[in-house]
């Protein structure tokens, strides 16, 4: 875990049997999971930091079902180097699949629910619960910084980021979920296809577009994963979940950055 700070007085943070220490004592237990609590100092608190159990539950088992896995595959590819950092790593799914032979993984992310499945599930990455705006990351260590669906960071990311190191960012193209949006709305809009500005060298960029056919359950799970059961009438929710099935696009932008 060479990676590590402490996140109040950011010296190297040292793995010992239980927990994790810095050469000035502060101390942080491991979970019995195995995952490490580092909030931000001044973090604001609140009963559901992050995202809720429900949606961690179901985001966990909508991508067990296999219907990301294309997108996976081409993050896990264009992972290169020995230090691989996920930020808001979420339940883990791509963290997990960055996981080579002499390769450390780390994935962070500010909800301690999905923290724990993540740390669950995987084994042989380290998770910790951290904010995005005070990674306890040691400056310029990082190879490759994984960084799906999330709010960017572009001065936290540049710091951790070694000279030369890439990041790989995930976006949801303009018809992602397009088949959803049609369920519940009269007149869906296409996502807006903004590229995020980290102030790094743009050297690739890749689509991945296909049609998904959900049933059941997988529908509900998709549902309750996007901030759409948040914004949408019940009636209009209601309407999707009674549906045999949906038929509705995936749709990704993979955006290769280096530092
Ligand atoms: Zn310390």
């Amino acid at each position: 875990m060479q990676a590590l700070i402490c996140p109040l007085c950011h010296e190297p943070l040292h793995a010992r049997e239980r927990c994790a220490v810095c050469e000035k004592g502060h101390s942080f237990d491991f979970s019995k999971e195995g995952y490490l609590n580092l909030p931000p100092v001044n973090g604001r608190r609140s009963r559901f930091p992050g995202d809720p159990p429900q949606m961690s539950r179901a985001r966990r088992d909508f991508l067990a079902a296999g219907h990301y896995a294309p997108l996976r595959r081409a993050v896990a590819q264009a992972v290169r180097g020995r230090i691989v950092l996920d930020a808001c790593c979420g339940e883990g799914y791509y963290t997990a699949a960055a996981a080579a032979e002499g390769r450390q993984v780390y994935g962070f992310d500010i909800s301690k629910d999905m923290i724990r499945l993540a740390a669950k599930a995987d084994k042989r990455s380290l998770y910790f619960v951290a904010g995005l705006h005070s990674i306890p990351v040691a400056t310029g260590c990082v190879d490759t910084l994984l960084h799906l669906f999330a709010p960017p960071a572009p001065q936290e990311f540049r710091r951790v980021l070694r000279s030369g190191g890439y990041l790989v960012d995930v976006q949801p193209g303009e018809r992602h979920l397009f088949g959803l949006k049609q369920a519940l709305y009269d007149t869906p809009y296409l996502n807006r296809e903004v590229p995020p500005d980290y102030g790094l060298q743009a050297v690739r960029q890749e689509r991945l577009r296909y049609t998904m056919t959900l049933e059941g359950q997988q529908i509900r799970d998709l549902f309750a994963m996007t901030p759409y059961a948040y914004k949408t009438a019940p009636q209009a929710a209601q309407r999707l979940l009674e549906m045999p099935t949906l038929e509705t696009d995936a749709d990704f932008l993979l955006r290769i950055y280096r530092f």
